[in-house]
């Protein structure tokens, strides 16, 4: 059940309090998450970086409610994701969580258009307004000449560029995304930081998780762990922290 907090749990877009996450493994228990404190502001876009190993699939998963944690807290935009029935997740999910995957995870037997625009026809919304809201997804990510496409015949960065797209369907609070350059060379990835910089500029949260300190430059924060724990953050050099990572406070924009 989910309930009231305190105020500050009603405004940010993700706040997450003393998070412990523990695998049952086959030699001796993973502790993947040991108390893990995180408060992304509207607006925010926070790069998680660290070791592999150090808990930071573990964290987005829990977040989008893939998962569910030991102890702890995680409200998004206010809503508890914490302890609700599997229905209620969804429904929470939809409304305000957007994942990206390192591969894609996209509809084969779909055309692009139709892959972007089925989040918001499962949301109830009309496939005309659907396809209407994913021909302006495309438009923004520089794929909608490929929209009556399958995603099989597109270059990787274009599958990436499809999957976040699809992501953003229903305008979510916050879009997570787990090593969304991890499968891709080192110009596509940086087209994709490039893009989820733009993402950013126009308003969306992210939270992303990379090994990739060149792409992790386009947040506007870094976030380490290191052995299932927050050490530390450091704003980055873009010119969107600059404007807004001293305050600590939302971007504005
Ligand atoms: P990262 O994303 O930083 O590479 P993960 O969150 O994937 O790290 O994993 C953190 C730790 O938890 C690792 O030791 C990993 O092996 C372990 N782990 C993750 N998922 C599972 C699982 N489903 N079952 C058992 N151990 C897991």
């Amino acid at each position: 059940m989910y309930m009231t907090d305190t105020p500050k749990d009603q405004v940010d877009a993700l706040t997450a309090r003393g998070v412990r996450k523990t695998y049952e493994a086959e030699n001796a228990p993973v502790r993947a998450l040991r108390g893990v404190d995180l408060v992304v502001p509207h607006g925010e876009f926070i790069a998680l970086m660290g070791p592999s190993g150090c808990g930071k699939s573990t964290l987005l998963n829990l977040v989008a409610g893939l998962d569910t944690p030991d102890e702890g807290s995680i409200f998004v935009s206010g809503e508890e994701v914490t302890g609700r029935s599997e229905d209620d997740l969804a429904r929470l999910r939809r409304r305000h969580i957007g994942i990206v995957f390192q591969f894609f995870n996209l509809l084969d037997g779909m055309t692009v258009l139709e892959n972007v625009a089925l989040p918001a026809v499962i949301a109830g919304r009309s496939r005309r307004a659907a396809e209407s809201r994913a021909r302006d997804l495309l438009d923004l990510l520089g794929i909608a000449e490929k929209a009556g496409a399958v995603p099989g015949v597109l270059s990787g960065g274009q599958r990436q560029r499809l999957a976040i797209a699809r992501a953003l369907a229903n305008e979510p609070t916050l879009l997570l995304a787990d090593e969304p350059t991890g499968a891709l060379d080192s110009e596509g990835g940086l087209e994709i930081a490039e893009l989820l910089g733009r993402l950013h500029e126009g308003g969306q949260t992210i939270l992303l998780v990379t090994h990739d300190a060149g792409v992790a430059a386009s947040a506007q924060r870094i976030v380490q762990m290191q052995d299932g724990r927050i050490l530390g953050a450091a704003a980055t050099d873009s010119p969107l922290a600059t404007a807004a990572g001293s305050s600590g406070g939302p971007s504005g924009a």
